[in-house]
């Protein structure tokens, strides 16, 4: 396995690997890399002859008062992660490496973004899809790897890809959670242990929902509420958001619902931000 750090590498690493003849699987990371991570590697890995992960804290998805400073790193060790899953290359580069000073370019998706975690981190988005596409245009990737954990970021980018016409397949990789039910996530290290209990409202709070949806509950209404009245019981819980939303167009839904939909939740612990969400079919 390579560690690569410069895009002139990179690039040549992947024409190589594209005369040959051989598929690329990309992952895209921000590193502290856990079994979420690893789920999306190694299928990566199965389905493809090359796999790529970048890990990069993206400094241009993280609002004025967000934690990039704080976000864990450890990139030795993420690296020997990736080296047990069958990795060839992780691409780390520099934030000065990846982005000119007088950038000018921008990628925004609108309507999708304007809700949900869009609404909530002005401008997050905008900078999830420049660096996913100067990454895409760098790797040239067949397939790109993204975790439902994530969920609005995979309809955004799903959107983005099919929008400019890119010639990569999204896949799509379930959430990987704790034994427990917490969403593996890697924040969940800011947690102090009764931080860590109280999170557990989030998995919680979606499993009351589900199994209200599994009884036959079918106003969107009465869901949001019984998500809610779960969630408030932990005092350490403050709601960011809680909404059910259509599964393709994120847009809030009301009464009664049809179809896909997605209940996405957003709550702090403390001062951590976690998400969660789950996907239902009617
Ligand atoms: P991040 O490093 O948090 O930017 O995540 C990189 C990728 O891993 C994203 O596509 C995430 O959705 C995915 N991911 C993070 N946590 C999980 C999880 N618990 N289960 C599945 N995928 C995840």
């Amino acid at each position: 396995m390579m560690l690569v750090k410069s895009i002139k590498e990179m690039q040549g690493i992947v024409k190589k690997w594209k005369k040959e003849g051989h598929s690329v699987g990309f992952v895209p990371t921000m590193g502290a890399l856990h079994e979420g991570h690893q789920s999306l590697i190694e299928r990566a890995a199965r389905e493809n002859d090359r796999v790529v992960v970048s890990i990069f804290v993206n400094p241009t998805q993280f609002g004025p008062t967000e934690d990039f400073d704080a976000y864990p790193r450890d990139l030795e060790k993420d690296c020997s992660l990736c080296q047990g899953v069958g990795v060839h290359v992780v691409f780390s580069p520099d934030a000065k490496e990846l982005y000119f000073p007088d950038q000018s370019t921008m990628v925004h998706v609108s309507g999708l973004t304007d809700v949900l975690c869009g609404s909530k981190r002005p401008g997050h988005f905008d900078g999830v899809c420049l660096v996913v596409s100067k990454f895409f245009n760098i790797i040239q990737p067949d397939k790109a790897y993204f975790g439902q954990k994530d969920a609005q970021q995979v309809t955004v980018i799903k959107r983005m890809v099919r929008d400019l016409n890119l010639d990569v397949e999204i896949v799509v990789c379930p959430i990987v959670r704790e034994s427990d039910g917490l969403a593996r996530s890697s924040r969940n290290v800011y947690l102090s242990p009764e931080e860590r209990q109280a999170a557990l409202v989030l998995s919680r709070s979606l499993e009351v929902a589900k199994n209200a949806l599994n009884n036959g509950e079918r106003n969107a209404s009465v869901l949001k509420a019984a998500l809610l009245s779960c969630i408030v019981q932990e005092p350490l819980a403050e709601i960011d958001y809680v909404e059910i939303v259509d599964s393709e167009s994120l847009q809030v839904l009301k009464g009664k619902i049809a179809n896909s939909i997605l209940i996405p939740v957003a709550v702090f612990i403390g001062k951590t931000r976690l998400i969660d969400n789950i996907a239902y079919k009617i």
